[in-house]
């Protein structure tokens, strides 16, 4: 399997290299050279199957060449086999008629983001011991990327993770999931901004090649194909749980940075029969807004309930771009340079079409989240937490058919959100006992300005 960039600038590169490179170097994104396409029989055959199988299955077409079946298969039983802490690794559960929750929050930090980034680690130690290589891993976080990040390359030998997160704008417990982890290789560092400061600085430490060669930098963000790829898994496995590829499912996925549901857009690319892909967002709801009038525009940043969705622009959504526009690089680098300068453009019309081919989107604020979360307390008992909340809330706006399941991602424990859980139901969720101790251990962060120079000065000392 070959990579290319959305840009069309940088080199191709194998499973291994966009591992290991992240971002391409004309600044785009990577994505596969083609996509593999599974038969009915083949999706069939994945039915009562474990987590671990199924994803040998749908995972091996992407690495080819890069990585051996036994390497592949070894790496995927000890994640989903051993790091998980639910014997189903994704269980559905229902919540009404013909409405289900996927839940995505038994990995090790309580966030769909360890599906991805606890394989990413390891597939981080594979290729550098290989190549007898050191990495540095530069990443931002709005909360539940950097505590996952760091479980997933903590104590590994080849690898430094630098973490950035907006000092204050993460929840209690957010932070203390990543600053708490004491190994030397793990340096926490809140920055004096917003989540959309933080990325910014991790860019621009990706944009100056010379220093990015030096330091050997490597992303962990959703732009690293790898996160993509591992999340594609959990859309086969709840859709054949409820009857595919014999019956479609649809499916609404709280969104940020895109990464989620475009995993979900590149399983019905391959084949499995999705009906509906809906995009919830917060009040920060820029897909939402381009979706319905076609101006993709940044417009600030505002804290919600729901802070691992508190983003200004969507990094994958480059991607989708890519494929809305015919996989014409040249019209990616008009839209990205526009974006640079006017900081939105106007989508054309055929582009327009096609996103609105593929999605739909709604957008819930803070008092309709809280208002999801009671209500579903009230009606069974169940406890969300508010990003999940943001996706019940969109799910019920835009489900066009009640015969076709909805599936709704539930990506986050609720004890990761717990002030606004109490706030909204009146119940305090528990933290999981493997962390029942969070709020007490030793911390370890340092703080820095937004100011790249500063950052790349406290990673070159680190060399
Ligand atoms: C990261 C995150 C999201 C958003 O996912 P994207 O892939 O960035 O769209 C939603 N909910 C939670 C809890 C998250 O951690």
């Amino acid at each position: 399997m070959k990579y290319i960039s959305t840009r069309g600038e940088a080199e191709k590169l194998d499973f291994e290299g966009v591992t290991l490179t992240g971002l391409a170097r004309d600044g785009g994104l990577y994505v596969p050279e083609e996509l593999p396409k599974f038969s009915a029989g083949k999706i069939r055959s994945f039915r009562g199957k474990p987590y671990a199988d199924v994803a040998f299955e749908v995972i091996q077409p992407f690495v080819a060449g890069s990585l051996s079946d036994a390497d592949l298969k070894a790496m995927l039983d000890a994640t989903y086999g051993k790091a998980f802490r639910h014997p189903a690794v994704a269980p559905l559960v229902q919540l009404g008629a013909n409405d289900w929750l996927l839940e995505l929050f038994h990995g090790p930090t309580l966030a769909f983001k360890d599906f991805a980034l606890q394989l990413l680690g390891r597939f981080f130690d594979h290729f550098t011991a290989k190549r007898g290589q050191k990495l540095t891993i530069l990443g931002a976080t709005s909360g539940d990327t950097g505590s996952a990040a760091i479980e997933g390359c903590r104590g590994r030998d080849n690898v430094t993770i630098y973490m950035l997160h907006p000092k204050d704008r993460v929840s209690e417990v957010q932070r203390r999931q990543m600053t708490t982890v004491l190994e030397d290789n793990v340096v926490n560092i809140a920055v004096e901004g917003n989540f959309d400061d933080c990325q910014a600085l991790v860019k621009a430490c990706f944009n100056d090649l010379e220093f990015r060669d030096r330091v050997g930098l490597t992303a962990v963000n959703s732009i690293n194909w790898a996160r993509v790829m591992a999340q594609i898994v959990y859309y086969f496995t709840s859709a054949v749980a409820l009857g595919a590829p014999d019956r479609e499912v649809s499916y609404t996925v709280p969104t940020g940075n895109f990464g989620d549901i475009f995993a979900g857009y590149i399983a019905k690319g391959m084949g499995l029969p999705v009906r509906q892909l809906v995009i919830a967002t917060n009040k920060n709801d820029i897909l939402a807004r381009a979706l319905q009038s076609g101006a993709y525009r940044a417009d600030g940043v505002e804290a919600t309930l729901s802070p691992s969705m508190d983003i200004q622009v969507s990094s994958n959504f480059e991607r989708l771009m890519f494929d809305l526009a015919g996989r014409d690089a040249a019209e990616i680098r008009a839209y990205m340079d526009t974006l640079t300068a006017e900081k939105g453009f106007d989508l054309k019309q055929a582009h327009l079409e096609a996103l609105r081919a593929s999605f739909a989107a709604s957008q819930a604020d803070d008092a309709l989240t809280a208002k999801v979360m009671a209500d579903l307390y009230k009606a069974s008992g169940y406890v969300a937490d508010p990003h999940t909340a943001v996706g019940l809330a969109s799910a019920a706006v835009c489900n066009t058919d009640p015969s076709v399941p909805m599936v709704t991602l539930s990506t986050a424990h609720p004890a990761k959100f717990g002030a606004a859980v109490t706030e909204a139901t009146g119940v305090d969720p528990a933290l999981p006992a493997h962390m029942a101790d969070l709020l007490s251990r030793e911390e370890r962060l340092i703080t820095l300005a937004n100011d790249v120079t500063a950052l790349q000065a406290r990673i070159e000392q680190g060399l």
